[in-house]
């Protein structure tokens, strides 16, 4: 029989730090949210090799004495709570004082703190969390954590990490986050000697915003500023033409801390619902102030997740606070452009914004091209395969004599459909959906590599630091894509080449939302998603838009593609692109049957 036994400090302290220390980022969250907690104004963070040979944290705030400097390091020290009840109302990032010795348990680490009116300060080194060195020193006021050799005597947890821009990405996402947090305090990053982030105290979110993420974020963000029953709603909301591919532009706040939480999350997607098409996202800064008493962050090891007393209101006190918002956003644009094209209604005023993009209109000559090169590439094979309309079909197309049997055009409808008859029947196409399928069948089968073509004036954008490292690590992907793309200083990038399918649009933003593929967790997207991707974007902005006058032999080409499909017809992206109605439905119809 095994006895059963407390288990020693040491191995506590192990298990401890499974929980908190996961990555490299979550060593910095940790020092950071301590940081904040002594009140410092000014943060400044160091990492090499992704933050597993060093990490280091120094700030200005209140620091400790001798004493509290050794309690720090033992488990369950902690200076910001004391008894069960204070657990009812945490207001400090800190309360359980398990991640100082459960960092130093893993790693070797140094701490040098100075009170603000102490004469000196006061250096602690300790390895594998044994005191190795204690001493008196001089330094600056503030704290000074560095942590060596992450994991050094735990491999297995080594053998968990991700690859090296993984990590950094996750790392640079966790200083963003404190960042945007806390606009009053000034951060600093610096990736093995480089400087990744540099904000100043700055007096507003907007502002702090735009230190983090330059020029690649976008320009309307509207304020957002609610509150209800003592719960505050604040922050920005981008309008629907910032929306992403995926989740990652929603950020969400609860008193400072970086939360996920499916019940704000779900709220955003309704408030932004009717704005934003399918499996689009939008890009919101959403910061909520709650009462301690309202929300419980003790419900994760690592505080990712919070709780609410009542759920339920907070889900709508958020919808209500970013309908607002985004209710101010400049949507007269996308409405002119869609009258403009002659298929606005009332329903589409309200749903399909701004799905498919804007570009510039097709003229004819331009369609036709890309018609018939899509035409012309496919192989005799499957051309004799094709049950499609013989030759001559295309001239007998617009004859108004019905026939039950074989293909005929009847002609474009709202600019935007493609109307004709089959041996089956009446149906209907979407014409944008149908060629966008067609070029992406074309893209997806041509060789390995998407021809390039020089541009004559490269393209300079900025990308947030956490996506210019992803994009680094991406460079041959991209250039496979028919994308030669180099770094140009600080998460700046050019653009030298375009692929040759690309009928212009915005490129940058085509690198932005395929880097996006990685989503929430920092990873770079896989090779096969990226290409994927980029195939069905391609595809997307060549082809034919709802609203372009369509010629007859255009019409005539697009059906005929058709035929070489495998169904069941969809566009890409899922969404099917034909409307069927057979002879005996018809009949059926108007009761002949
Ligand atoms: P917690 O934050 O949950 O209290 P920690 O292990 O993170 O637990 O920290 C233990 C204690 O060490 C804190 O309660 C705080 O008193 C002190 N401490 C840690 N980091 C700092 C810092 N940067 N400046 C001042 N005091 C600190
Ligand atoms: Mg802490």
């Amino acid at each position: 029989m095994h006895r059963i036994q407390v288990l020693s400090e040491k191995v506590a302290n192990l298990i401890a730090a499974g929980e908190v220390v996961e990555r490299p980022a979550s060593v910095v969250k940790e020092l950071l949210e301590n940081s904040l907690d002594a009140g410092a104004g000014e943060i400044e963070v160091e990492a090499k090799n992704s933050g597993l040979s060093l990490l280091r944290v120094t700030d200005n705030g209140e620091g400790m004495g001798p004493e509290d400097a050794r309690l720090a390091l033992a488990r369950h020290a902690t200076s910001k709570l004391s008894a069960a009840e204070d657990l009812n109302h945490i207001s400090t990032f800190g309360f359980r004082g398990e991640a100082l010795p459960s960092i130093a348990s893993v790693s070797r680490l140094e701490l040098m703190t100075r009170p603000r009116d102490a004469a000196g300060g006061f250096f602690l080194k300790l390895e594998g969390g044994r005191v190795q060195e204690a001493r008196e020193t001089g330094c600056a006021p503030g704290t000074s954590i560095t942590v060596r050799d992450l994991f050094f005597n735990t491999p297995a947890r080594r053998k968990f990490l991700k690859s090296p821009a993984t990590e950094q990405s996750h790392l640079i996402q966790a200083v963003e986050s404190l960042a945007l947090a806390f606009p009053g305090v000034r951060v600093l990053l610096t990736l093995d000697d480089r400087e990744i982030l540099n904000c100043p105290a700055a007096p507003s979110l907007r502002e702090r915003v735009a230190a983090v993420y330059g020029r690649s974020l976008p320009q309307d963000l509207q304020a957002i500023s609610w509150e209800g029953g003592g719960v505050w709603v604040k922050g920005l909301a981008a309008g629907p033409a910032a929306a992403r591919p995926t989740r990652q532009g929603m950020q969400i706040y609860v008193n400072g801390r970086r939360v996920e939480h499916r019940g704000i999350a779900h709220a955003l997607l309704e408030a932004y619902r009717s704005f934003l098409p399918p499996e689009r996202y939008p890009v919101c800064f959403v910061f909520l102030t709650v009462p301690t008493p309202l929300v419980d962050v003790n419900v994760h090891p690592a505080k990712r997740e919070v709780r609410f007393k009542d759920e339920h209101a907070i889900h709508d006190l958020v919808v209500s606070a970013l309908r607002a918002a985004i209710g101010e956003t400049d949507l007269s644009g996308a409405r002119r452009l869609r009258a403009a094209s002659g298929t606005e209604t009332a329903a589409s005023a309200q749903t399909n914004l701004n799905y498919p993009p804007a570009a510039p209109a097709w003229s004819g000559a331009r369609v036709r091209e890309a018609v018939s090169s899509y035409l012309s590439n496919r192989s005799g094979a499957e051309a004799t395969e094709t049950p499609g309309p013989g030759p001559g079909a295309a001239a007998e197309a617009f004859e108004t004599e019905a026939a039950p049997e074989g293909d005929r055009i009847i002609g474009q409808v709202g600019r935007t459909y493609i109307a004709g008859q089959d041996g089956e029947g009446f149906f209907l196409l979407d014409q944008h959906a149908l060629h966008e399928r067609l070029l992406y069948e074309e893209i997806r089968r041509s060789p390995a590599s998407i021809p390039r073509q020089a541009l004559l004036l490269p393209l300079t954008f900025e990308l947030p630091p956490a996506q210019s490292v992803l994009l680094e690590e991406l460079r041959g992907e991209y250039a496979r894509l028919g994308l030669e793309i180099e770094p140009f200083g600080k998460n700046t990038f050019v653009i030298r080449t375009q692929p040759h399918f690309w009928r212009g649009g915005d490129l940058p933003a085509l690198v932005r939302e395929t880097l996006d593929l990685g989503g929430e967790t920092g990873r770079p997207p896989a090779a096969e998603a990226l290409k994927d991707r980029v195939h069905k974007l391609l595809a997307c902005h060549a082809a034919v838009k709802a609203g372009d006058r369509l010629q007859p032999e255009i019409l005539q080409a697009l059906v005929q593609g058709l035929r070489s499909l495998a169904k069941p017809w969809t566009c890409p992206h899922g969404r099917p692109f034909i409307f069927r109605l057979s002879w005996r439905e018809l009949d059926r119809l108007f009761k002949r049957g």
